[in-house]
């Protein structure tokens, strides 16, 4: 039975990395089912790892929660202070599971002044509990600007994921900080410097690299605060403005020319 659930795991997670977000989507709503295989062998599999991912990022939301919220070495929050993350590709949303239990477990010892809101949206393909919101992850029902984590946490299957990290963009507010934990193997390189640059290029800043695990590495980079968003914005309008007047001059030497 063990083998049996085994490379079932591993014929699932071989299609979930060779096909579409948008026909991983379909095949899951077709056939639940797979959904639960699937995790039965995720399961087992990061159990038998050193450290699961998810304790790894619930462990620095505990210890950045002790410094005030948007203070340097603190989580980042919303003007209002507000801490939003946004889980995608949950799983069976465990990370939501232990945040909401750890900020219960402060709330009570706080002074309610001190207490700290929060909110996790758990996202998947299939609603495996409360918790979850079914959506692609390259597309969810969020609006622009209103997170401030977001976190893939072994969730860039698929061959669109760089459409997750645009959707990430998308859904962070300035400052606002991406986190990702992937299988080392995936990194032809060993250390994944082509992928920071390839995230670099969607418009991410890249904060760190943490390669200590043996299993999984993990990353952190941030969306740039406003003020060079906005730099970045004007440059590419004066780029654009360049273009099109060169355009129209050299349409102009051309009419000359006729
Ligand atoms: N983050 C969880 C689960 C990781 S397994 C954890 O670390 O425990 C990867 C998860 O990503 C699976 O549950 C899979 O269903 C989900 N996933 C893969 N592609 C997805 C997509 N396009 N949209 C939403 N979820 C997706």
């Amino acid at each position: 039975m063990a083998k049996l659930t085994g490379s079932r795991f591993r014929w699932i997670n071989e299609q979930l990395y060779t096909i579409s977000s948008e026909d991983a989507l379909k095949m899951i709503k077709e056939q639940p089912q797979l959904f639960d295989e699937y995790h039965d062998g995720f399961k087992s599999q990061v159990e038998s790892w050193p450290e699961n991912p998810v304790d790894v990022f619930v462990e620095e939301i505990r210890q950045r929660s002790k410094r005030p919220v948007n203070a340097p070495g603190g989580l980042p929050g919303l003007k209002n202070k507000q801490i939003v993350i946004a889980d995608m590709g949950c799983g069976e949303a465990q990370l939501a599971l232990d945040i909401n239990k750890y900020f219960a477990q402060i709330d009570k010892r706080s002074k309610p002044n001190h207490r700290k809101s929060h909110v996790v949206h758990s996202f998947d393909l299939k609603k495996a509990n409360d918790l979850i919101t079914v959506a692609d992850i390259k597309n969810v029902p969020l609006p622009d600007n209103s997170c401030t984590i977001v976190v893939f946490c072994l969730a860039l299957m698929g061959t669109n994921f760089l459409d997750f990290i645009k959707e990430a963009y998308r859904l962070l507010a300035p400052r606002g900080e991406l986190w990702i934990a992937e299988i080392k193997s995936r990194f032809a390189d060993g250390k994944g410097e082509e992928f920071v640059e390839a995230l670099k290029l969607l418009g991410f800043f890249h904060k760190k690299t943490d390669n200590e695990n043996k299993m999984f590495t993990r990353f952190e980079f941030f969306k740039p605060p406003q003020e060079i968003i906005e730099e970045r914005r004007a440059k590419l309008e004066r780029k654009h403005k360049f273009i099109a007047v060169s355009y129209t001059h050299l349409r102009a030497h051309e009419t000359c020319a006729d």
